[in-house]
């Protein structure tokens, strides 16, 4: 069982397998931060793989791995395993788009994304009003949740 970094998928072929848009030429290009829901606050770097929000939202990794990782809320392995650079799970090859999730990685993201939208909504309750950075976030909790749907449908 080992992870072989060479199969990763190059960084392009990533992003946009990932449903980003990249725009811009050169090294670094610009795309939306999925993360707290910029617009188009992400730089990609084309050949590292590296990401990184200027918004300051924190988001950011070295490489195409830590993004599945965060994007996805899974581990190494697992997502090692989605980007078909882990040897030992009998699925050889070079994929260019990620594999879907297992279903119990896709479950464990599904209710991360319930409890968020089970606090917000509680707040809500409460007379607690959102701020546009919450309002931002239950729309990527959504996103999540139709992406997973999607893989499965
Ligand atoms: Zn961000």
């Amino acid at each position: 069982m080992t992870f072989i970094r060479e199969n990763l998928p190059d960084p392009v072929s990533y992003f946009e397998a990932e449903g980003l848009k990249l725009q811009g030429k050169g090294r670094w290009r610009t795309t939306e931060c999925t993360f707290h829901g910029g617009s188009d606050s992400m730089r990609i770097n084309t050949l590292s793989g590296a990401w990184v929000c200027m918004a300051g939202c924190g988001a950011r990794g070295g490489d195409v791995l830590a993004h599945q990782m965060a994007e996805h809320g899974l581990d190494f392995i697992t997502a090692a395993q989605a980007l078909g650079a882990w040897k030992g799970d009998g699925k050889p090859g070079k994929p260019h788009r990620p594999k879907p999730l297992p279903a119990t990685a896709a479950i464990q993201v599904l209710a991360f994304e319930a409890t968020l939208t089970a606090i917000a909504a509680g707040n809500i309750a409460q007379g607690v009003n959102l701020t546009h950075t919450d309002r931002d976030r239950l729309l990527v909790a959504a996103r999540r949740i139709n992406h997973v749907s999607e893989m499965f449908a």
